[in-house]
């Protein structure tokens, strides 16, 4: 026999709306799209009273080793022009940064940092050079960074026992693609996509979870976007340092915030006892 709860869905309606319009998300239908079920995130947000924010970019895929690759690529046209490759690389990674506020982490960020770059170094810089490194640049976006190791499994685990929402910051149409491709939605209750990781974002997911910021946690590979604010918001955090690429712009800032509940870890697997333990 089927089992409806008529009286659910007016409050599960009414309530990501202006959750999701704080947070920037473009609508409710994103989070179904991406595999996560407002019925079955309300009735587990009954039975759980813990939250596990999840980080998506070099924590659940890995991200910055294919821009690493792409920048490879783009030093050797640049060099093939007269400029210095190392010159160009350091001058891109500014640019990228520079072009946070006006281009969010849109698809045109990276190759704009590095057409900017080239042609601020180049003597007489060629429009057929600029073109090129654009394409190579654009070419990132259209591979979906693979799903890293153990990920699966512990986001699967960690599902069993913890509200799970996955937080993700960037240009939400570049995001969402990207989490759809990954196959990892279905593992989380909610997928919010915000343009900034402050505290105030991790309040909100904690307010939307009912659950206290206490019994909730924050994993994530950058300091300034899933550890910091998360403790500055009254989170435990999970520091997920598997030695692969940190983007420069995440590495703004170097030390976890003093006081805080902060632990770090090398290995993915490791994630779900962490938080287990923490929470006795
Ligand atoms: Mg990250």
């Amino acid at each position: 026999m089927s089992v409806r709860f008529p009286y659910i869905w007016p409050i599960e309606m009414k309530t990501p709306e202006p959750l999701l319009r704080r947070l920037h998300v473009s609508s409710v239908e994103t989070g179904s799209r991406l595999g996560c079920g407002a019925t079955r995130s309300f009735l587990r947000r009954l039975r759980l009273h813990s939250l596990v924010v999840f980080d998506f970019d070099d924590t659940c895929v890995d991200t910055a080793p294919l821009y690493t690759r792409a920048r490879a690529q783009c030093r050797e046209i640049v060099a093939a022009d007269g400029v210095d490759p190392a010159q160009w690389n350091a001058l891109q990674q500014k640019c990228d940064a520079a072009l946070i506020p006006t281009l969010k982490f849109g698809p045109a960020q990276f190759p704009t940092a590095c057409v900017e770059a080239y042609e601020a170094l180049a003597k007489s810089p060629k429009p057929s050079v600029s073109k090129k490194l654009y394409a190579t640049a654009s070419a990132v976006l259209t591979n979906p960074p693979p799903v890293k190791a153990g990920v699966d499994k512990a986001l699967a685990e960690l599902s069993r026992d913890h509200i799970m929402v996955l937080l993700t910051k960037g240009n939400s149409e570049v995001q969402e693609r990207l989490v759809r491709a990954s196959g990892l939605g279905g593992r989380f209750d909610k997928v919010v996509m915000v343009g900034d990781k402050n505290p105030e974002a991790f309040r909100e997911i904690c307010r939307w979870a009912h659950v206290a910021p206490e019994r909730a946690w924050s994993v994530g590979n950058s300091l300034p976007s899933d550890i910091n604010p998360a403790m500055r918001a009254g989170l435990s955090t999970v520091h997920f340092k598997d030695g692969a690429d940190v983007w420069t712009y995440e590495q703004r800032e170097t030390k976890p915030l003093p006081g805080g509940r902060y632990s770090s870890t090398d290995r993915m697997a490791k994630v779900p006892a962490i938080i287990h333990k923490g929470l006795g």
